[in-house]
Protein backbone atom coordinates (compact mmCIF):
# COMPACT_ATOMS: atom_id res chain seq x y z
CA UNK A 1 0.00 0.00 0.00
CA UNK A 2 1.40 3.38 -0.83
CA UNK A 3 2.18 5.55 1.84
CA UNK A 4 -0.29 8.05 3.00
CA UNK A 5 0.56 11.34 4.02
CA UNK A 6 -1.56 13.08 6.92
CA UNK A 7 -4.79 15.15 5.50
CA UNK A 8 -3.90 17.84 7.43
CA UNK A 9 -0.74 20.13 8.39
CA UNK A 10 0.11 21.92 10.59
CA UNK A 11 -1.68 25.46 11.96
CA UNK A 12 -4.41 24.42 9.26
CA UNK A 13 -8.18 25.16 10.82
CA UNK A 14 -10.42 22.38 10.53
CA UNK A 15 -14.22 21.78 11.66
CA UNK A 16 -14.01 18.54 13.58
CA UNK A 17 -17.43 16.85 15.15
CA UNK A 18 -16.07 14.70 18.43
CA UNK A 19 -17.03 11.04 18.88
CA UNK A 20 -14.76 9.96 21.74
CA UNK A 21 -12.28 10.88 24.57
CA UNK A 22 -9.20 9.39 25.12
CA UNK A 23 -7.81 7.47 28.21
CA UNK A 24 -6.10 10.94 28.76
CA UNK A 25 -9.03 12.88 28.14
CA UNK A 26 -8.35 14.33 24.71
CA UNK A 27 -11.84 14.77 22.22
CA UNK A 28 -11.53 12.84 19.57
CA UNK A 29 -12.33 13.84 15.85
CA UNK A 30 -11.49 12.43 12.70
CA UNK A 31 -10.34 13.85 8.90
CA UNK A 32 -10.99 11.10 6.55
CA UNK A 33 -10.57 8.69 9.25
CA UNK A 34 -7.72 10.31 10.60
CA UNK A 35 -7.88 11.03 14.61
CA UNK A 36 -6.95 14.45 16.17
CA UNK A 37 -6.72 14.41 19.55
CA UNK A 38 -8.12 18.16 21.08
CA UNK A 39 -7.97 18.63 24.70
CA UNK A 40 -11.32 19.92 25.92
CA UNK A 41 -13.37 18.20 23.52
CA UNK A 42 -16.34 16.36 24.10
CA UNK A 43 -18.13 13.36 22.50
CA UNK A 44 -20.81 15.26 20.56
CA UNK A 45 -19.67 18.47 20.25
CA UNK A 46 -18.73 20.27 17.05
CA UNK A 47 -16.09 22.99 16.92
CA UNK A 48 -13.10 24.63 14.93
CA UNK A 49 -9.51 23.36 15.35
CA UNK A 50 -6.21 24.61 14.88
CA UNK A 51 -4.06 21.85 14.16
CA UNK A 52 -0.82 22.05 16.67
CA UNK A 53 0.80 18.78 15.66
CA UNK A 54 0.70 16.51 12.78
CA UNK A 55 1.92 12.78 13.39
CA UNK A 56 1.87 9.78 10.97
CA UNK A 57 -1.05 8.31 12.13
CA UNK A 58 -2.69 10.86 14.56
CA UNK A 59 -2.16 14.58 15.15
CA UNK A 60 -3.28 17.42 17.73
CA UNK A 61 -5.57 20.04 18.13
CA UNK A 62 -6.53 23.46 20.07
CA UNK A 63 -9.77 23.90 20.21
CA UNK A 64 -11.15 27.73 18.95
CA UNK A 65 -15.06 27.69 18.94
CA UNK A 66 -17.46 25.26 19.79
CA UNK A 67 -20.42 25.39 17.24
CA UNK A 68 -22.70 22.69 19.00
CA UNK A 69 -21.57 22.09 22.52
CA UNK A 70 -22.76 19.16 24.60
CA UNK A 71 -25.66 19.38 26.94
CA UNK A 72 -23.13 17.41 29.61
CA UNK A 73 -20.91 20.52 29.37
CA UNK A 74 -20.99 22.43 32.32
CA UNK A 75 -18.53 25.32 34.11
CA UNK A 76 -15.48 23.87 35.81
CA UNK A 77 -15.30 25.00 39.20
CA UNK A 78 -11.80 25.95 39.58
CA UNK A 79 -10.28 28.55 38.10
CA UNK A 80 -6.94 27.14 37.02
CA UNK A 81 -8.49 23.77 35.13
CA UNK A 82 -7.23 25.03 32.56
CA UNK A 83 -3.84 25.30 32.98
CA UNK A 84 -3.42 22.79 35.78
CA UNK A 85 -3.14 19.54 34.61
CA UNK A 86 -4.25 17.60 37.20
CA UNK A 87 -7.91 16.86 36.60
CA UNK A 88 -8.98 16.42 33.08
CA UNK A 89 -12.74 16.23 33.75
CA UNK A 90 -13.96 19.46 34.95
CA UNK A 91 -16.03 20.66 32.47
CA UNK A 92 -18.28 17.57 32.20
CA UNK A 93 -21.02 16.75 34.34
CA UNK A 94 -20.29 14.20 36.59
CA UNK A 95 -23.24 12.08 35.46
CA UNK A 96 -21.97 11.96 32.57
CA UNK A 97 -18.37 11.04 33.96
CA UNK A 98 -20.06 8.04 35.21
CA UNK A 99 -21.28 6.75 32.70
CA UNK A 100 -18.17 7.75 30.35
CA UNK A 101 -16.21 5.53 32.77
CA UNK A 102 -19.01 2.41 32.37
CA UNK A 103 -18.79 2.92 29.12
CA UNK A 104 -14.71 3.20 28.68
CA UNK A 105 -14.67 -0.54 31.06
CA UNK A 106 -17.24 -1.67 28.84
CA UNK A 107 -15.91 -1.19 25.51
CA UNK A 108 -12.24 -2.51 26.96
CA UNK A 109 -13.52 -5.47 28.11
CA UNK A 110 -15.10 -5.76 24.33
CA UNK A 111 -11.80 -5.06 22.59
CA UNK A 112 -9.05 -6.68 24.28
CA UNK A 113 -10.64 -9.50 26.15
CA UNK A 114 -14.19 -10.03 23.92
CA UNK A 115 -16.03 -10.03 26.63
CA UNK A 116 -19.36 -8.79 25.13
CA UNK A 117 -21.82 -10.09 27.54
CA UNK A 118 -20.29 -9.55 30.74
CA UNK A 119 -22.42 -7.06 33.05
CA UNK A 120 -20.49 -3.95 33.74
CA UNK A 121 -22.35 -2.26 36.54
CA UNK A 122 -23.02 1.60 36.64
CA UNK A 123 -20.30 3.48 37.85
CA UNK A 124 -20.32 3.76 41.60
CA UNK A 125 -19.81 7.66 42.25
CA UNK A 126 -19.34 9.80 45.04
CA UNK A 127 -22.46 12.20 46.35
CA UNK A 128 -19.92 15.19 46.18
CA UNK A 129 -17.08 14.35 44.34
CA UNK A 130 -14.86 17.16 45.57
CA UNK A 131 -12.80 17.81 48.50
CA UNK A 132 -11.98 13.67 48.37
CA UNK A 133 -8.27 13.71 48.51
CA UNK A 134 -6.57 13.13 52.26
CA UNK A 135 -2.85 13.47 50.58
CA UNK A 136 -1.60 16.92 49.09
CA UNK A 137 1.62 17.44 47.67
CA UNK A 138 2.62 21.20 46.79
CA UNK A 139 5.63 22.08 45.16
CA UNK A 140 6.98 25.48 46.43
CA UNK A 141 8.52 28.32 44.54
CA UNK A 142 9.41 32.14 44.69
CA UNK A 143 7.79 35.01 43.52
CA UNK A 144 10.20 37.62 41.47
CA UNK A 145 11.08 39.45 45.02
CA UNK A 146 11.42 36.08 46.65
CA UNK A 147 8.13 35.55 48.29
CA UNK A 148 7.27 31.86 48.63
CA UNK A 149 4.20 30.61 46.74
CA UNK A 150 2.71 27.07 46.35
CA UNK A 151 0.56 25.51 43.72
CA UNK A 152 0.75 22.80 41.02
CA UNK A 153 2.49 22.94 37.89
CA UNK A 154 1.30 24.39 34.89
CA UNK A 155 0.60 21.36 32.13
CA UNK A 156 3.55 19.80 31.28
CA UNK A 157 6.09 22.18 32.83
CA UNK A 158 7.81 23.10 36.06
CA UNK A 159 6.38 26.31 35.83
CA UNK A 160 4.09 27.06 39.57
CA UNK A 161 0.44 28.29 38.56
CA UNK A 162 0.80 31.60 40.21
CA UNK A 163 -2.51 32.57 42.42
CA UNK A 164 -3.45 29.06 42.64
CA UNK A 165 -5.37 29.67 46.37
CA UNK A 166 -7.00 26.06 46.78
CA UNK A 167 -6.93 22.91 44.84
CA UNK A 168 -10.47 22.12 45.37
CA UNK A 169 -10.42 18.13 45.28
CA UNK A 170 -8.26 18.30 48.56
CA UNK A 171 -9.60 17.85 51.64
CA UNK A 172 -9.74 21.30 52.59
CA UNK A 173 -7.92 21.63 56.01
CA UNK A 174 -5.10 20.29 53.68
CA UNK A 175 -5.22 23.35 51.58
CA UNK A 176 -5.55 25.27 54.97
CA UNK A 177 -2.68 23.96 56.23
CA UNK A 178 0.09 24.39 53.07
CA UNK A 179 -1.17 28.14 53.46
CA UNK A 180 -0.52 27.87 57.24
CA UNK A 181 3.05 26.49 56.52
CA UNK A 182 3.94 28.69 53.61
CA UNK A 183 2.80 31.90 55.38
CA UNK A 184 4.62 31.21 58.45
CA UNK A 185 8.22 29.60 56.02
CA UNK A 186 7.92 33.15 53.99
CA UNK A 187 7.37 34.78 57.10
CA UNK A 188 10.49 33.39 58.52
CA UNK A 189 12.56 34.19 55.54
CA UNK A 190 13.03 29.99 54.73
CA UNK A 191 13.70 30.38 50.89
CA UNK A 192 12.10 28.25 47.83
CA UNK A 193 14.00 25.80 46.29
CA UNK A 194 15.35 26.29 42.94
CA UNK A 195 15.00 23.63 40.16
CA UNK A 196 17.32 24.97 37.76
CA UNK A 197 20.30 26.30 39.87
CA UNK A 198 19.84 23.52 42.42
CA UNK A 199 19.87 25.83 45.26
CA UNK A 200 17.33 27.28 48.31
CA UNK A 201 15.71 25.35 50.87
CA UNK A 202 12.17 24.26 50.68
CA UNK A 203 11.29 22.18 47.66
CA UNK A 204 7.72 20.72 48.91
CA UNK A 205 4.85 20.89 51.49
CA UNK A 206 3.05 17.89 51.98
CA UNK A 207 0.13 16.88 53.92
CA UNK A 208 -1.73 14.10 55.15
CA UNK A 209 -4.87 14.15 57.17
CA UNK A 210 -6.67 10.96 58.23
CA UNK A 211 -10.38 11.38 57.33
CA UNK A 212 -12.23 9.91 60.36
CA UNK A 213 -9.37 11.29 62.80
CA UNK A 214 -9.10 14.37 61.72
CA UNK A 215 -5.39 13.98 62.61
CA UNK A 216 -2.88 15.84 60.51
CA UNK A 217 0.99 14.92 59.54
CA UNK A 218 2.96 17.97 57.99
CA UNK A 219 5.87 16.89 56.04
CA UNK A 220 8.62 19.58 55.23
CA UNK A 221 10.75 18.63 52.62
CA UNK A 222 13.91 20.39 51.75
CA UNK A 223 17.18 20.13 49.93
CA UNK A 224 19.78 20.79 52.92
CA UNK A 225 19.81 18.69 55.57
CA UNK A 226 18.93 21.30 58.18
CA UNK A 227 15.52 22.56 58.78
CA UNK A 228 15.65 26.45 58.77
CA UNK A 229 13.94 27.73 61.79
CA UNK A 230 12.75 24.43 62.53
CA UNK A 231 11.50 25.50 66.41
CA UNK A 232 9.43 28.85 65.46
CA UNK A 233 8.12 26.76 63.22
CA UNK A 234 6.98 23.72 64.74
CA UNK A 235 6.11 26.06 67.59
CA UNK A 236 3.53 28.59 65.67
CA UNK A 237 2.24 25.30 63.93
CA UNK A 238 0.85 23.54 66.79
CA UNK A 239 -0.26 26.31 68.86
CA UNK A 240 -2.41 27.18 65.99
CA UNK A 241 -3.49 24.19 64.59
CA UNK A 242 -4.35 21.34 67.19
CA UNK A 243 -5.07 18.57 65.16
CA UNK A 244 -2.10 18.52 63.66
CA UNK A 245 -0.31 15.18 65.55
CA UNK A 246 3.11 15.10 63.37
CA UNK A 247 5.23 17.12 62.15
CA UNK A 248 8.10 15.68 60.18
CA UNK A 249 11.35 16.61 57.90
CA UNK A 250 12.71 15.07 54.96
CA UNK A 251 15.53 15.47 53.42
CA UNK A 252 15.93 15.33 49.18
CA UNK A 253 19.09 16.75 48.20
CA UNK A 254 18.46 15.26 44.45
CA UNK A 255 18.46 17.19 41.54
CA UNK A 256 15.43 14.99 40.36
CA UNK A 257 11.28 15.18 40.10
CA UNK A 258 11.06 12.85 42.70
CA UNK A 259 9.21 14.29 46.26
CA UNK A 260 10.46 12.41 48.93
CA UNK A 261 14.14 11.69 49.35
CA UNK A 262 15.30 8.62 51.89
CA UNK A 263 16.05 10.56 54.80
CA UNK A 264 13.17 11.06 57.22
CA UNK A 265 12.64 12.98 60.91
CA UNK A 266 10.31 13.10 63.17
CA UNK A 267 10.72 16.73 64.07
CA UNK A 268 7.36 17.06 66.26
CA UNK A 269 5.02 14.56 67.17
CA UNK A 270 4.18 11.52 66.92
CA UNK A 271 5.64 9.05 63.61
CA UNK A 272 2.43 8.04 62.35
CA UNK A 273 -0.98 9.61 62.13
CA UNK A 274 -3.89 7.10 61.85
CA UNK A 275 -7.32 6.28 59.97
CA UNK A 276 -9.90 3.98 59.50
CA UNK A 277 -12.00 2.50 57.32
CA UNK A 278 -14.25 0.44 57.95
CA UNK A 279 -13.88 -1.16 61.24
CA UNK A 280 -10.38 -1.58 60.66
CA UNK A 281 -7.24 0.70 62.08
CA UNK A 282 -4.55 2.21 59.73
CA UNK A 283 -1.34 3.97 60.96
CA UNK A 284 -0.25 6.12 57.80
CA UNK A 285 3.85 7.05 58.15
CA UNK A 286 5.01 9.61 55.92
CA UNK A 287 6.08 7.18 53.56
CA UNK A 288 3.67 4.48 53.46
CA UNK A 289 1.57 3.88 50.67
CA UNK A 290 -2.08 4.59 51.91
CA UNK A 291 -5.52 4.96 49.44
CA UNK A 292 -6.12 8.88 48.54
CA UNK A 293 -9.95 9.08 48.71
CA UNK A 294 -10.92 6.58 51.72
CA UNK A 295 -14.67 6.98 51.04
CA UNK A 296 -14.65 5.33 48.07
CA UNK A 297 -11.94 2.80 48.99
CA UNK A 298 -14.56 1.30 51.60
CA UNK A 299 -17.00 1.45 49.03
CA UNK A 300 -14.41 -0.82 46.99
CA UNK A 301 -13.19 -3.17 49.55
CA UNK A 302 -16.79 -4.06 50.30
CA UNK A 303 -17.20 -4.84 47.25
CA UNK A 304 -14.39 -6.63 47.05
CA UNK A 305 -15.79 -8.57 50.07
CA UNK A 306 -19.20 -9.25 49.00
CA UNK A 307 -17.35 -10.57 45.60
CA UNK A 308 -15.45 -12.86 47.87
CA UNK A 309 -18.32 -14.31 49.58
CA UNK A 310 -15.91 -15.82 52.26
CA UNK A 311 -16.94 -17.91 55.12
CA UNK A 312 -14.91 -18.55 58.60
CA UNK A 313 -13.31 -21.85 57.06
CA UNK A 314 -12.02 -20.31 54.03
CA UNK A 315 -8.46 -19.70 53.22
CA UNK A 316 -7.71 -16.68 51.38
CA UNK A 317 -4.39 -15.02 49.38
CA UNK A 318 -4.31 -11.36 48.82
CA UNK A 319 -1.61 -10.53 46.39
CA UNK A 320 -0.48 -7.53 45.84
CA UNK A 321 -1.28 -6.39 49.07
CA UNK A 322 0.39 -3.51 50.23
CA UNK A 323 0.33 -2.47 53.99
CA UNK A 324 -2.46 -4.80 54.11
CA UNK A 325 -5.53 -3.05 53.74
CA UNK A 326 -7.45 -5.48 51.63
CA UNK A 327 -5.99 -8.00 53.88
CA UNK A 328 -7.08 -6.93 57.14
CA UNK A 329 -10.66 -6.40 55.61
CA UNK A 330 -10.95 -10.28 54.54
CA UNK A 331 -9.21 -11.57 57.56
CA UNK A 332 -12.52 -10.22 59.39
CA UNK A 333 -14.24 -13.00 58.15
CA UNK A 334 -11.98 -15.64 57.27
CA UNK A 335 -10.24 -18.60 58.54
CA UNK A 336 -6.42 -17.53 57.64
CA UNK A 337 -5.28 -14.88 54.89
CA UNK A 338 -1.89 -14.85 53.23
CA UNK A 339 -0.70 -11.92 51.59
CA UNK A 340 2.10 -10.91 49.47
CA UNK A 341 3.88 -7.84 48.22
CA UNK A 342 7.24 -6.52 47.09
CA UNK A 343 8.18 -3.29 49.62
CA UNK A 344 9.62 -4.28 52.83
CA UNK A 345 8.53 -1.50 54.40
CA UNK A 346 4.82 -1.99 52.91
CA UNK A 347 4.86 -5.32 54.45
CA UNK A 348 6.07 -4.06 57.84
CA UNK A 349 3.66 -1.55 58.26
CA UNK A 350 0.99 -4.23 57.23
CA UNK A 351 2.09 -6.97 60.14
CA UNK A 352 2.50 -3.53 62.14
CA UNK A 353 -1.76 -3.04 61.54
CA UNK A 354 -2.49 -6.22 61.82
CA UNK A 355 -0.79 -5.96 65.65
CA UNK A 356 -2.74 -2.89 66.00
CA UNK A 357 -5.91 -4.09 65.16
CA UNK A 358 -5.49 -7.54 67.20
CA UNK A 359 -5.69 -9.50 63.64
CA UNK A 360 -3.90 -12.62 64.38
CA UNK A 361 -5.37 -14.84 61.41
CA UNK A 362 -3.18 -12.61 58.42
CA UNK A 363 0.16 -13.10 57.29
CA UNK A 364 2.03 -11.16 54.71
CA UNK A 365 5.04 -12.09 53.31
CA UNK A 366 7.81 -9.92 50.90
CA UNK A 367 8.36 -10.81 47.59
CA UNK A 368 7.46 -10.47 44.12
CA UNK A 369 3.65 -12.04 43.89
CA UNK A 370 4.43 -14.07 40.90
CA UNK A 371 7.67 -16.01 42.40
CA UNK A 372 5.63 -16.62 46.42
CA UNK A 373 2.76 -17.90 44.84
CA UNK A 374 4.36 -20.38 42.48
CA UNK A 375 6.24 -21.53 45.11
CA UNK A 376 3.14 -21.92 47.46
CA UNK A 377 1.57 -23.34 44.52
CA UNK A 378 4.21 -25.84 44.61
CA UNK A 379 4.19 -26.58 48.11
CA UNK A 380 0.26 -27.69 48.01
CA UNK A 381 -1.41 -24.48 49.40
CA UNK A 382 -4.99 -24.54 47.90
CA UNK A 383 -6.61 -20.97 48.38
CA UNK A 384 -10.94 -21.08 48.36
CA UNK A 385 -10.52 -17.49 47.18
CA UNK A 386 -7.81 -15.31 45.53
CA UNK A 387 -7.81 -11.72 45.57
CA UNK A 388 -5.34 -9.45 43.12
CA UNK A 389 -4.64 -5.70 43.11
CA UNK A 390 -2.00 -5.17 40.87
CA UNK A 391 -0.34 -1.79 39.63
CA UNK A 392 -1.21 -0.49 35.97
CA UNK A 393 0.83 -2.48 34.44
CA UNK A 394 -1.42 -5.93 35.85
CA UNK A 395 -0.43 -8.87 37.04
CA UNK A 396 2.72 -10.99 35.24
CA UNK A 397 1.87 -14.18 33.75
CA UNK A 398 3.74 -16.53 35.63
CA UNK A 399 1.13 -15.18 38.27
CA UNK A 400 -1.89 -16.01 36.29
CA UNK A 401 -0.74 -19.78 36.08
CA UNK A 402 0.06 -19.96 39.43
CA UNK A 403 -3.33 -18.93 40.50
CA UNK A 404 -5.09 -20.86 38.60
CA UNK A 405 -2.97 -23.85 39.10
CA UNK A 406 -4.17 -23.44 42.81
CA UNK A 407 -7.48 -23.96 41.33
CA UNK A 408 -9.30 -21.70 43.88
CA UNK A 409 -13.18 -21.68 43.91
CA UNK A 410 -13.44 -17.42 43.05
CA UNK A 411 -10.90 -14.76 42.23
CA UNK A 412 -11.21 -11.24 42.59
CA UNK A 413 -9.77 -8.72 40.33
CA UNK A 414 -9.53 -5.42 41.40
CA UNK A 415 -8.06 -3.12 38.85
CA UNK A 416 -6.68 0.66 38.35
CA UNK A 417 -6.38 -0.26 34.25
CA UNK A 418 -9.25 -1.30 32.57
CA UNK A 419 -6.76 -2.25 29.80
CA UNK A 420 -4.69 -4.47 31.78
CA UNK A 421 -7.44 -5.70 33.55
CA UNK A 422 -9.27 -6.82 29.92
CA UNK A 423 -5.73 -8.74 28.77
CA UNK A 424 -5.98 -10.75 32.38
CA UNK A 425 -8.74 -11.76 32.09
CA UNK A 426 -9.15 -13.21 28.67
CA UNK A 427 -6.15 -15.17 30.54
CA UNK A 428 -8.36 -16.18 33.17
CA UNK A 429 -11.34 -17.12 31.09
CA UNK A 430 -8.94 -19.69 28.85
CA UNK A 431 -7.71 -21.27 31.62
CA UNK A 432 -11.12 -22.62 33.50
CA UNK A 433 -12.69 -19.20 35.49
CA UNK A 434 -15.47 -17.11 34.22
CA UNK A 435 -15.85 -13.54 34.52
CA UNK A 436 -19.26 -13.24 36.49
CA UNK A 437 -19.59 -9.19 36.95
CA UNK A 438 -17.56 -6.04 36.76
CA UNK A 439 -18.04 -3.09 39.05
CA UNK A 440 -16.47 0.58 38.23
CA UNK A 441 -15.96 2.56 41.46
CA UNK A 442 -14.95 6.05 40.78
CA UNK A 443 -12.00 6.47 43.23
CA UNK A 444 -10.17 9.59 41.55
CA UNK A 445 -13.69 11.96 39.94
CA UNK A 446 -12.59 15.07 38.02
CA UNK A 447 -10.31 12.79 36.58
CA UNK A 448 -10.02 10.00 33.23
CA UNK A 449 -8.74 7.36 36.08
CA UNK A 450 -11.22 4.37 37.02
CA UNK A 451 -11.23 1.35 39.26
CA UNK A 452 -12.86 -1.72 38.51
CA UNK A 453 -13.28 -4.74 41.02
CA UNK A 454 -14.29 -8.03 38.62
CA UNK A 455 -15.54 -11.19 39.86
CA UNK A 456 -14.63 -14.77 39.10
CA UNK A 457 -15.58 -18.47 39.37
CA UNK A 458 -14.00 -21.48 38.49
CA UNK A 459 -16.40 -23.43 35.89
CA UNK A 460 -17.35 -26.48 36.66
N1 LIG B 1 -3.98 -3.69 47.84
C1 LIG B 1 -3.25 -2.55 48.33
C2 LIG B 1 -2.16 -2.03 47.40
C3 LIG B 1 -2.42 -2.03 45.93
S1 LIG B 1 -1.25 -1.13 44.98
C4 LIG B 1 -4.21 -1.43 48.71
O1 LIG B 1 -5.35 -1.44 48.30
O2 LIG B 1 -3.80 -0.55 49.45
C5 LIG B 1 -0.27 -2.38 44.22
C6 LIG B 1 0.81 -2.93 45.12
O3 LIG B 1 1.53 -3.92 44.38
C7 LIG B 1 1.86 -1.92 45.57
O4 LIG B 1 1.91 -1.96 46.96
C8 LIG B 1 3.18 -2.44 44.93
O5 LIG B 1 4.29 -2.22 45.75
C9 LIG B 1 2.90 -3.91 44.79
N2 LIG B 1 3.66 -4.65 43.77
C10 LIG B 1 4.09 -4.24 42.55
N3 LIG B 1 4.68 -5.24 41.87
C11 LIG B 1 4.63 -6.34 42.67
C12 LIG B 1 5.05 -7.69 42.54
N4 LIG B 1 5.65 -8.14 41.43
N5 LIG B 1 4.82 -8.54 43.56
C13 LIG B 1 4.19 -8.11 44.70
N6 LIG B 1 3.77 -6.84 44.87
C14 LIG B 1 3.97 -5.97 43.89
Amino acid sequence: MAKQSAPVKKNQTVTLTFEDLTHEGNGVGKINGYPLFVPYALPGEVGDVKVVKVKKNFGFGKLLDLHTSSPERVEPPCDVFYKCGGCQLQHMSYDAQLTMKQDQVRNTLKKIAHLEHVQVHPTIGMKDPWRYRNKVQMPVGAKADGELITGFYQKRSHRIIEGMETCIIQDEENDRMVEAVRRIADRLGITAYDEETDQGVLRHIMVRTGEETNDAMIILVTRTQKLPHRDELVKELTGTYPHIKSIVHNINDKQTNVILGKKTEIVWGDAYIYDKIGDVTFAISPQSFYQVNPKQTKVLYEKAMEYAQISSTDTVVDAYCGIGTISLFLAQQAKQVYGVEVVPEAVEDAKKNATLNGITNAAFYVGEAEKVMSWWTAQGMRPDVIVVDPPRKGCDEELLKAMTDMQPERIVYVSCNPSTLARDLRILEDSGYEVKEVQPVDMFPQTMHVECVSWLEKRT
